[in-house]
């Protein structure tokens, strides 16, 4: 292959085994390209160029001398900078944790060392996954390589704007409320939300332990799959890790390829479309439900009313969980600390120069809707709405398989636009907050580009909790689908960027 950065995960991986392609050449071909165009794009805030070298090394000696690898091994990845990295800088996108060098290795992190894949580096991110943009990024916002005026999404738009460069094949993100699938979705890239509890949380820098998830992100199914596998399993390190197998992702996706969708429901949610959602959002989306139709899938409404009130407790049980994980910052464990003449002081003083608008913004609210007077009107209506919210799921899941909708209501705005209005910047979450309120699985994959601006739009499927697999069975159908009405698949149609002789 002329460039093995255009390849899928699973195409470097084929490629390695039938001895066409050395790790250390692909790792080399990832760092050059992020040489060339990461000053325009900024998905990340650390590359790793020789502890990647090192790992592709070992990777291609130990293939030579004919020992059994992992099914990734020496595909490399980029790292979202929330999963700690054991003597590589994590900030959250925090300048509180500007030049802090983890102790020891995430679960995940280990995980992805065990499965022997080269690090590239860590990924840009709103500050402590707070945004869906990236530009809350205590380093510089991250840019869509579709259009560099536009936003990556957020909170994981560095890990989304590395595959939509050609500067990583996988990367890993964390979906509270969206921060790996709204990404996706802008992006034209592929990102997966897994069930609460299916992915280790130890290690992950926690913004809402509730609600936190980590994922894949990649620009196939199948490669989501794939690096689903890698990351999933029980962990006793983590208090509410499943102690369940990892769901056959890998199986369920090539099922989807081969296989039609006969006696499959699909639920289209009521509430998830019409206002707000942008003409050519929903125009892509209805012509992948006709696509999976034409597979054999059955389409039905569902209606989920307790839809109306999930973006107003999500803003309240986020941040009151926040602002019990943040109290950590306080200038005595981690990175910044601003001298004063009091311990009080000085914790005040780190505080207040280490987090940016946002993350202020919702400690105080966090903090407000904990107190003794408001607790039962703010936080403990909040946690009804959820359940109410699970109760919509749960009928809807009767009816259906699995439930869909667009990802996010619109395509990637520009930067700056919706800055200084934190609602509007909230509204991007409306249709992937539910699943995380409910701890069930979610997956955005691109389902083309929108007539109005060419920018791209996702598709988002969800599925009941325990049942990822049903996602990449039905997302690799879809992607099979809309590649051969497309004349291609979606991802390889990213725009070239620019690149700066
Ligand atoms: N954009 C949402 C927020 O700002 C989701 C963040 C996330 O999933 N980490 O909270």
């Amino acid at each position: 292959m002329a460039d093995w950065t255009r390849a899928s995960a699973a195409q470097m991986a084929a490629a390695m085994k039938a001895g066409e392609v050395t790790s250390v050449e692909l790792t080399q071909a990832h760092l050059d390209r992020i040489a060339a165009v990461d000053g325009d794009v900024h998905a990340f805030l650390h590359v790793d160029a020789e502890g990647a070298l090192a790992t592709a090394r070992e990777v291609d000696a130990a293939r030579a001398a004919g020992e059994e690898l992992p099914p990734l091994a020496g595909v490399p990845i980029a790292v979202k900078d929330i999963l700690v990295t054991k003597g590589m800088p994590t900030t959250a996108g925090s300048r509180i944790l500007e030049g802090w060098e983890p102790p020891y290795d995430a679960t995940v992190t280990r995980k992805i060392r065990e499965a022997r894949m080269p690090i590239l580096g860590k990924t840009n991110m709103d500050e402590f996954a707070m945004g869906s943009s990236t530009e809350h990024s205590g380093y510089g916002p991250t840019r869509n390589p579709w259009d560099l005026d536009r936003i990556p999404g957020g909170s994981g738009g560095g890990s989304a704007a590395s595959l939509a460069a050609w500067e990583a094949p996988l990367a890993i993100g964390s979906d509270t409320g969206g921060s790996i699938r709204q990404p996706a979705s802008v992006t034209g890239t592929v990102g997966v939300k897994p069930t609460y509890g299916g992915v280790s949380r130890y290690g992950a820098i926690a913004l809402a332990s509730s609600l936190d998830q980590l994922g894949p992100c990649a620009r196939t199914v199948e490669d989501a799959a794939l690096l689903h596998e890698v990351m999933g399993g029980h962990d006793p390190m983590d208090a509410t890790s499943l102690d369940e197998p990892v769901p056959s992702c890998v199986d369920a996706a090539r099922q989807g390829r081969e296989e039609d969708l006969a006696g499959v429901r699909i639920g289209v949610i009521k509430e998830l479309s019409g206002e707000g959602y942008q003409a050519g959002v929903e125009q892509r989306f209805e012509e992948s439900l006709e696509l999976l139709k034409a597979r054999g899938a059955e389409v039905v409404e569902v209606s989920c009313p307790s839809f109306e009130y999930a973006l107003a407790a999500y803003y309240l049980i986020l941040p009151s969980e926040a602002s019990s994980n943040l109290a950590k910052f306080d200038s005595v464990r981690f990175g910044l600390r601003v001298e004063k003449a009091t311990v009080e002081r000085t914790m005040g003083a780190t505080r207040a120069e280490g987090f940016g608008d946002e993350v202020k913004r919702r400690i105080i609210l966090g903090t407000y809707a904990l107190s003794a007077g408001y607790y039962d009107a703010y936080y403990g209506s909040a946690q009804k709405v959820r359940t109410l919210i699970q109760r919509d799921f749960a009928a809807a899941f009767e009816q259906a398989d699995v439930l869909v909708s667009p990802t996010t209501p619109t395509t990637p705005f520009k930067l700056g636009e919706r800055l200084d209005d934190p609602l509007a910047m909230y509204l991007n979450d409306v249709a992937t907050i539910p699943a995380n309120l409910a701890g069930i699985p979610g997956l955005s994959l691109p389902s083309g580009t929108a007539p109005e601006d060419g920018l791209p739009t996702g598709f988002q499927i969800l599925a009941p909790a325990h049942e990822d697999a049903r996602m990449y069975r039905i997302g690799a159908a879809l992607e099979k689908a809309l590649a051969e009405q497309w004349g291609g698949h979606l991802s390889a149609q990213a725009p070239e960027l620019e690149v700066a002789q």
